[in-house]
């Protein structure tokens, strides 16, 4: 977006870029909270970090839904009712895998009942790291999500942008 405003009166720019900084300015999110991650996740949300000031509010509907965050540790009984509710969220729609049990089955690896990873059951945007991430952490991959969204106009190299 060109800013000439306070210089010249006028602003240049692009209904896409309109459209690009809305979505990142108001990324509801329709929280999974499966396990311990979760207790993160709200930490997050709270004061202290407070996503609402970047437009990420909780949404308890997926048709509101921009963003899923899975948070926690994904059984396979869950994994249903969890695509179902991706399925229902509308287009375009980003996940969030937070905690190492979302990114790869974690402590559950081997276990009989947990995914090895959510992203064999939805597709995932950005990886946050950790056993707990901490809040920091997942602010950190909210930021990178955003900029994800932005697309390589947000000045970053584009091995950046790749999945
Ligand atoms: S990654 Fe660690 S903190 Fe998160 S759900 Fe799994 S065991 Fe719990």
């Amino acid at each position: 977006m060109d800013t000439t405003l306070e210089h010249d009166g006028f602003i240049v720019t692009s209904v896409d870029s309109l459209l690009q900084s809305a979505r990142t300015g108001s990324l509801w999110y329709m929280s999974f909270g499966l396990a311990c991650c979760a207790i993160e996740m709200m930490h997050a949300a709270s004061s202290r970090y407070d996503m609402d000031r970047l437009g990420m509010m909780p949404r308890p509907s997926p048709r509101h839904s921009d963003l899923m965050i899975v948070a926690g540790t994904l059984t396979n009984k869950m994994a249903t009712a969890m695509r179902r509710v991706y399925d229902q969220m509308p287009e375009p729609r980003y996940v969030i895998s937070m905690g190492s049990c979302a990114n790869g089955g974690g402590y559950y690896h081997y276990s009989y009942s947990v995914v090895r990873g959510c992203d064999r059951i939805v597709p995932v945007d950005v990886y946050v790291p950790g056993c707990p991430p901490t809040a920091e952490a997942l602010l950190y991959g909210l930021i990178q999500l955003q900029r994800k969204i932005q697309g390589p106009r947000s000045g970053r190299a584009p091995n950046e942008l790749a999945r």
